[in-house]
């Protein structure tokens, strides 16, 4: 019999993460025998040394060390080179491979909700997701802004992928049709805080959480009341997971099961994105 596969999360924290939970949903439908487990890992080095030992197939890695395993690796895919973060690793031989999957998810969920080409998009913060979320607007043709709290950060994402930028304090002349947060602010345990004060909100037609944990959040609730349409970060996390199977096995990954899974999990239901 053929050992199963492993894979693995690396984070630090991990115990949150819905990621073994969909994976293993996905795996079992697919009919494959395979293991992932969740991994909180120090530093970037001990990553790459336990994927190493646990003579691993295929990773995700996630906060913080997206960034920090980019140089560890023996080839780096040139759209996740440009991101500046690695969400998945793929063992080819005796090379490690590193990947970014969440500009595809989020592009996948967006063309699904409201296209993405010729549209203008407000992205809140110019971290890891972004930097992924930016990449995936402009390859699909739409024109994002990016608003952030250290405008000299918004400012050099802007520069190094070539989109426009402005401070934080300038989103209430945004003049865009979908709002995209991907600030931490309002995610779980602190629900009860939101990125965007509720009075600029009816500005937007569309406003989008990139947060998934609480699957409602602050923000969505307050959009939805100011009459906007409102779309969680669930899509996008499936979107993302679903790219992982494909690099890691070359198969169609189960969307379905993987969404509904994610879903049951948060108590949210299909009608809500
Ligand atoms: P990150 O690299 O740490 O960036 C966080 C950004 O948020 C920074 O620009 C930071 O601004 C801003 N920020 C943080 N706290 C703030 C505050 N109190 N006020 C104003 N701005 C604040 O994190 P990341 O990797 O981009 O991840 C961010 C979030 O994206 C995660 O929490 C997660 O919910 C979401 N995400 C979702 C998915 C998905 O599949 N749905 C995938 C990836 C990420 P400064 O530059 O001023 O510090």
């Amino acid at each position: 019999m053929t050992p199963p596969l492993r894979f693995a999360l690396f984070g630090n924290p991990v115990a949150q993460s819905l990621s073994p939970l969909m994976h293993k949903a996905a795996f079992a439908a697919m009919g494959l025998t395979a293991d992932y487990e969740a991994i909180r890992a120090g530093d970037a080095t001990e990553v790459i040394r336990l994927f190493r030992e646990r003579d691993l197939a295929g990773a995700s890695v996630t906060i913080p060390f997206k960034a920090s395993v980019l140089p560890l690796l023996d080839e780096v895919d040139e759209e996740a080179s440009r991101i500046g973060a690695v969400n998945t690793i793929v063992r080819r031989g005796n090379r490690l491979a590193g990947y970014n999957t969440d500009a595809f998810g989020l592009a996948f969920d967006l063309e699904l909700w409201c296209g993405i080409r010729g549209r203008r998009f407000a992205i809140l913060g110019a971290g890891g997701a972004a930097r992924a979320a930016v990449h995936a607007l402009l390859k699909a043709g739409g024109m994002p802004t990016v608003y952030n709290r250290t405008a000299a950060k918004a400012e050099t994402l802007a520069g190094n992928l070539g989109c426009a930028w402005a401070p934080l304090t300038a989103l209430g002349a945004a003049e865009a049709d979908v709002l995209i947060n991907t600030t931490p602010i309002g995610m779980f345990p602190k629900t009860g805080e939101t990125p965007v004060e509720k009075a600029l909100l009816s500005r937007f037609t569309f406003v989008m959480d990139t947060i998934y944990n609480p699957i409602r959040t602050r923000l969505l609730a307050e959009a939805a009341a100011a009459g906007c349409r409102t779309r969680t970060g669930a899509g996008m996390f499936v979107g993302q997971g679903a790219g992982q199977i494909r690099l890691w096995m070359d198969r169609e990954p189960p969307l379905a099961v993987m969404r509904r899974t994610v879903l049951e999990k948060l108590g949210g239901n299909d009608a809500e994105d």
